[in-house]
C-alpha cells in the first residue's frame, strides 16, 4: 500500500435501537404503558466509527467541519426508510465519511428492539439485522484504506472478502471479532490486530478454561496474528505479539483505571476506535519505528474508562480533547 494518508475505513453494522423502559414486561395480549421511550443509533461497526472519529479529533473541529489528521469512513449499509437520513446526519455531525454507506432501494436499516424492564433491570433484545445482510461481498468495497476495521455484525462472507482485499492491498486489518463465532483458518493468516474480550477470547480460541492468557494468544499467533490484545473488562488488557511469542516471552497486562463505574457499554468499542487511530497515525507516519504498541493499549484503556463512567452507548463515547484532559 503506496498511501500514506490515515485513513480509517470501518467496514461494519449500522443498526437503529429502539429502547422502551418499562416496569414490567407485558403478558400475551396486554396492552401497558411504559416509562419511556428513545431512539439511538448504534451497531457495531457505527460504534466503532464514531469512536475512530471522535478519538482523532475535537467536537469543535467536527462541528467546524475541519478536518484532522485522521480521515475516517464507515462502510456499510442502510434501508430506504425513514431512519437512514438521521442516521447519515449523525454520523457526519461526529466527522465521519458516509460514502461508503450504500442506501438499499426496498430495504430496511437494521433495528434492535431493545426492552429494557426497569423493575428488574434485565434487558431484552430483539435484533433485525435488514440492510446489513442484504449486502452482497462486492457491495461494501474500499481499497485505498491504510487502516481497516471489522466486526462480524456483517455476513461472514462479506467480512472475509473485505479482509483478503485489504490484506492484498497492504492496509493494516484489525478485527474485533463480535458477536463471536469460530473463524476459519484464513480470517487469522497476516491479520495486523486481533482484539476480543474473555468471551469471545474463549470462543475463537476453542480454550474455556485457559492456565494463562498466553495460552490463548499463543494459539492466536500460531494462526498467523501479529497483535494480540485481549480486554478484561474492570481488569485492563492483556496483549502480546507474534515478536515476543517467538522469543516465547510472556504478554503483558495494563490495569484498568480505577473509575466510578455507571455503565460499560461501548467500553470496547471506544477502545477498539482508540487503538485504530492509534494503528492509523503510525502508518502514516515515517514508519521509521515500530508501531507502539504498549502507547496504543494504555492510551485505549485511558479512553474506554471515560466510557464506562458515562450511561449510553454512542453518547458515552469521548472526543479526544476529554481523553488528554483526564
Ligand atoms: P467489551 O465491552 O467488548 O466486553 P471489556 O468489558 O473487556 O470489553 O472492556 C473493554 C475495555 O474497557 C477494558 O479493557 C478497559 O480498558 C475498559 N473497562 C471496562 N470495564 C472497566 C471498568 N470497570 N473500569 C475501568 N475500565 C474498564
Amino acid at each position: 500500500m503506496s498511501s500514506k494518508s490515515a485513513v480509517i475505513s470501518v467496514i461494519g453494522s449500522l443498526n437503529v435501537d429502539l429502547v422502551t423502559r418499562t416496569p414490567r414486561v407485558p403478558v400475551a395480549g396486554e396492552t401497558l404503558t411504559t416509562e419511556s421511550f428513545n431512539t439511538g443509533f448504534g451497531g457495531k461497526g457505527a460504534n466503532q466509527a464514531v469512536a475512530c472519529a471522535r478519538l482523532s479529533r475535537t467536537q469543535k473541529q467536527a462541528s467546524n467541519k475541519e478536518a484532522s489528521d485522521v480521515e475516517v469512513r464507515m462502510v456499510g449499509a442502510v434501508g430506504d426508510d425513514e431512519f437512514h437520513e438521521g442516521f447519515l446526519k449523525s454520523l457526519q455531525a461526529d466527522g465521519l465519511g458516509t460514502k461508503g454507506v450504500k442506501i438499499l432501494k426496498g430495504k430496511k436499516t437494521g433495528v434492535a428492539v431493545i426492552v429494557v424492564e426497569t423493575g428488574t433491570g434485565e434487558n431484552r433484545i430483539m435484533f433485525c439485522p435488514g440492510a446489513n445482510y442484504d449486502v452482497q461481498v462486492e457491495d461494501l468495497v474500499d481499497d485505498d484504506a491504510a487502516v481497516v476495521l471489522f466486526q462480524l455484525e456483517l455476513p461472514l462472507q462479506v467480512v472475509l472478502y473485505n479482509m483478503n482485499l485489504a490484506r492484498e492491498k497492504g492496509a493494516e486489518t484489525i478485527i474485533n471479532p463480535a458477536p463471536a463465532i469460530p473463524l476459519p483458518d484464513e480470517a487469522y493468516r497476516g491479520l495486523g490486530h486481533l482484539i476480543v474480550n474473555e468471551t469471545e477470547a474463549a470462543t475463537l480460541s476453542g480454550i474455556e478454561n485457559p492456565t494463562s492468557w498466553d495460552e490463548v494468544a499463543s494459539v492466536f499467533i500460531n494462526r498467523g496474528v501479529k497483535n494480540v490484545i485481549i480486554t478484561l473488562g474492570g481488569e485492563g488488557v492483556y496483549y502480546r505479539t507474534d515478536k515476543q511469542h517467538a522469543k516465547e516471552q510472556p504478554g503483558q497486562i495494563v490495569p484498568a483505571r480505577k473509575v466510578q463505574v455507571v455503565d460499560t457499554t461501548a467500553a470496547g468499542d471506544t477502545f477498539v476506535g482508540a487503538y485504530s487511530v492509534a494503528v492509523a497515525r503510525w502508518r502514516s507516519s515515517a514508519q521509521t519505528t515500530e508501531f507502539d504498541l504498549d502507547s496504543a493499549i494504555r492510551n485505549a484503556n485511558l479512553a474506554a474508562s471515560l466510557t464506562v463512567q458515562k450511561a449510553g452507548a454512542q453518547s458515552s463515547i469521548p472526543w479526544v480533547d476529554e481523553v488528554s484532559s483526564s
